[in-house]
């Protein structure tokens, strides 16, 4: 893809699924890779793979609540880089939910805390290099309970919560050479979904069943499009929401 080749991005989450394939997609367009994750052994283990494979990675534990982590993840790339061209703010959790009245204040603020503000941290963190930089390009996670009432009361308001972020940062930066988009993937094969399906196999099932596609998307199948998204390929695609989920909020 157009534009990568020898940039330079950060990831969060990068140490499992979503964030683990577009790292490894990231390094094969040949960027060096700034992995950020709360969870080392996942981290070091994907900086391992971009290693072995001949690319460029560093991993550095990172804690999205936590906004010294942020700082230190960005200064990780310019310390080991040089600078900062690409990010997917992608780090998040899924919990169970009530229904909206039922929630007790604890479980609502660390889903905002991890979903949405830690988004807003990495953003606060990410913008002004990019801006020192001349420009880049940013994608953030967010889900089909972004842009539906699919998943729980939350996780949805987070989630819609990062679209909102990706927007406003698009009409704030346009001028300073940065794109921001959002990736809403469907459901998709990862330690996440696989938790969740052990749980409760049969509700997976029913979802599975209700998917167009005819099943769970394949974590490289986001990856693929946030790496898009950073690409010179989608130099005019900006603030969009792009809903990567085999068809299932078509119906
Ligand atoms: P995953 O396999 O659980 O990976 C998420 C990674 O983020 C894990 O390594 C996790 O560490 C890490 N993490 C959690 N809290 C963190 C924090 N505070 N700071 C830094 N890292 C943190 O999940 P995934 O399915 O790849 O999900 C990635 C993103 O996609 C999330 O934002 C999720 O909401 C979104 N998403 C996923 C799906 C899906 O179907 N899988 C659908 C829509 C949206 P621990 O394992 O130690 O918690």
């Amino acid at each position: 893809m157009k534009g990568i080749q020898d940039g330079v991005a950060v990831v969060t989450g990068g140490g499992s699924g979503i964030g683990r394939q577009s790292s490894l997609r990231f390094a094969d367009e040949g960027a060096k890779v700034v992995v950020a994750d709360v969870d080392a052994d996942g981290g070091h283990e994907t900086a391992e793979i971009i290693e072995s494979d001949g690319g460029d990675a560093t991993f550095v534990e990172t804690d999205v609540t936590d906004s010294d982590d942020v700082a230190a993840m960005v200064q990780t790339a310019l310390d080991e880089y040089g600078g900062l061209d690409f990010a997917h703010n992608n780090a998040g959790i899924a919990r169970e939910g009530s229904r909206l009245a039922d929630y007790d204040e604890d479980e609502w603020d660390q889903m905002i805390d991890v979903n949405l503000k830690g988004v807003w941290r990495c953003l606060k963190a990410e913008i002004p290099e990019m801006t020192e930089r001349g420009g880049g390009a940013i994608v953030n996670t967010s889900s089909v309970a972004g842009v539906s009432a699919n998943g729980s009361a939350h996780y949805a308001a987070s989630k819609h919560g990062v679209i909102g972020l990706t927007r406003r940062a698009t009409v704030d930066y346009a001028d300073d050479g940065i794109r921001f988009n959002a990736v809403c993937p469907g459901v998709i094969d990862t330690p996440m979904v696989q938790q969740a399906g052990e749980d409760n196999t049969e509700e997976l099932e029913r979802i599975t069943a209700g998917i167009p596609a005819g099943r769970l998307g394949d974590p490289q199948e986001i990856a693929d499009t946030v790496v898009w998204l950073c690409s010179e390929e989608a130099s005019y695609v900006m603030g969009q929401p792009i809903v990567i989920d085999g068809g299932l909020l078509v119906q």
